[in-house]
């Protein structure tokens, strides 16, 4: 919330935005708030520089008393306080079942093709898990991936795509999702439409750690129906899907990044967006916002949660996606299938010998392990009994001489970067390289490959699985 005081200092664009964050301070009715309504009551128009009505924190509202023997629960990531423990960063992937709505008006504007939504799909699981090689490569990994259901709610084979025309819904009028919705405590519902005009291009209605919004029909994502994917009809500069992206993270229990201006110094898990790791900031930022200072520091103009163009947006931070999962497990638990991750993924399991070929192996870690040296090491005799590191944890390697060589000369086995150090992500790739010609005598042999990771290079306190790899003739 922005104080009288400081509206003097930043000018029109926040007395603009602070009009509309006071206005919203009346608590709205979620069962029946809607874009459409909330536009006309702000005069038609949204005031300049807003474009998303995702509710701002309500200095009123009263969270239950912490203790601090709520770590592990909901008190970790309330409506208007975080607590970021690294236990969210823990390996498991939530995988989180997507329906989307789209709702074109009677005349068929707003149609959202099919592959328009796979796309979008695609840019939700670049942004929130910094996929190597996308635009969202330079971000942090939540480990949160999103896929369109499967299922319906009645069991049904389903593409997780419905097409609905009614020209006050696409307006964003009526109460379109009490006959839309699926079950929105075990579905991520999002849909697109015109957002009632006027420049609004997405909200979600309310934040889960409001309490009485998960598992109501009105629990959603509302976004811009032609910002939805990658090159937009929008165009520049909402052409890349990240309007969607910015209004999954309110989903997911995130505020604007300018949430409470510059907040109080020194409390920033009690103030501002609730969050240390991002920099305060007291107003959006429109364009890229280069060079942009706010508060003292470098704006965090880079970060999903502001209002910079599509094309200069590149991560969550890590509290931030603590956050986020903290909010899944603890607000949102029916909603994602949880999964077990392979901490070492190969492209294949067998390689000629004759004909030679490389094997790629993936070394896939967590964030908690960013920057760690690893080493691979490999086995030819199998995977049990293993070799004790010594602080209870074993690697699944069997000691041999191929173990004992690539433990005293990895650059003598047939690897491409047996050892180094995991990316910011906890993220490497090693290959494993045989020459057109190899010895044909080698053949049948099966080889075993797993790493082992360390924070300063000298005690290693990670092992991964191992994987199978048979040289064949
Ligand atoms: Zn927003």
């Amino acid at each position: 919330m922005l104080k009288p005081s400081s509206f003097l200092k930043i000018g029109a664009l926040s007395i603009a935005l602070g009009s509309l964050v006071s206005a919203q301070a009346e608590p709205r009715d979620l069962s029946t708030w809607n874009g459409q309504e909330e536009l006309a009551r702000l005069g038609g128009e949204l005031p300049e520089g807003v474009r998303c009505l995702s509710p701002e924190p309500d200095p009123s509202f009263v969270s239950p008393p912490l203790f601090a023997t709520d770590a592990g629960s909901q008190a970790d990531c309330m409506y208007r306080f975080t607590r970021p423990t690294t236990d969210y960063d823990s390996t498991v992937i939530y995988e989180i079942p997507v329906v989307f709505h789209i709702i074109e008006d009677n005349a068929g504007v707003g149609f959202v093709p099919y592959a328009q939504v796979l796309n979008q799909i695609d840019v939700f699981n670049e942004d929130f898990n910094a996929l190597p090689g996308s635009n969202g490569a330079p971000g942090n990994d939540a480990r949160i991936r999103f896929v369109l259901a499967t299922v319906d709610p009645m069991g049904e084979p389903t593409t997780g795509v419905t097409y609905s025309r009614n020209s006050q819904w696409f307006n964003d009028g009526g109460q379109y999702w009490n006959t839309l919705a699926w079950d929105t405590n075990r579905y991520m519902n999002v849909y697109s439409n015109n957002g009632g005009g006027s420049g609004l291009l997405g909200y979600v209605p309310g934040l889960p750690q409001q309490g009485n919004v998960v598992g109501n029909a009105f629990d959603r994502v509302v976004v811009q129906w032609d910002t939805v994917g990658k090159d937009t009809p929008h165009g520049l500069p909402w052409d890349q899907g990240r309007i969607a992206t910015h209004e999954v993270g309110h989903y997911l229990g995130l505020w604007h990044t300018f949430a409470g201006g510059c907040g109080i110094p020194g409390r920033c898990y009690r103030s501002g967006d609730y969050i240390c790791d991002t920099s305060p900031e007291s107003s959006p930022t429109n364009g890229c916002g280069v060079g942009k200072v706010s508060c003292g520091l470098p704006a965090p103009v880079s970060n999903y949660m502001d209002y910079t163009d599509d094309a200069c947006l590149t991560d969550f931070t890590i509290e931030q996606n603590r956050r986020m999962r903290c909010t899944i497990s603890q607000w949102r638990p029916l909603l994602a299938r949880i999964i077990q991750p392979s901490t070492l993924v190969t492209d294949s399991s067998a390689v000629s010998l004759s004909a030679g070929g490389t094997v790629t192996l993936d070394l896939e870690s967590s964030i908690s392990m960013g920057s760690w040296f690893y080493v691979m090491l490999g086995s030819l005799t199998g995977t049990s009994p293993g070799v004790a590191l010594g602080n209870g944890v074993v690697i699944p390697l069997t000691y041999d001489p191929y173990f004992q060589l690539m433990l005293s000369s990895p650059g003598s086995a047939p690897f491409k970067k047996a050892r180094g150090f995991l990316d910011h992500n906890g993220r490497g790739r090693a290959r494993f390289v045989v020459p057109p010609g190899s010895d044909p005598t080698l053949a049948g042999l099966q080889l075993y490959h797993a790493y082992i990771a360390s924070p300063d290079a000298v005690t290693f306190t990670f092992a991964s699985e191992a994987k199978g790899l048979l040289l064949m003739p």
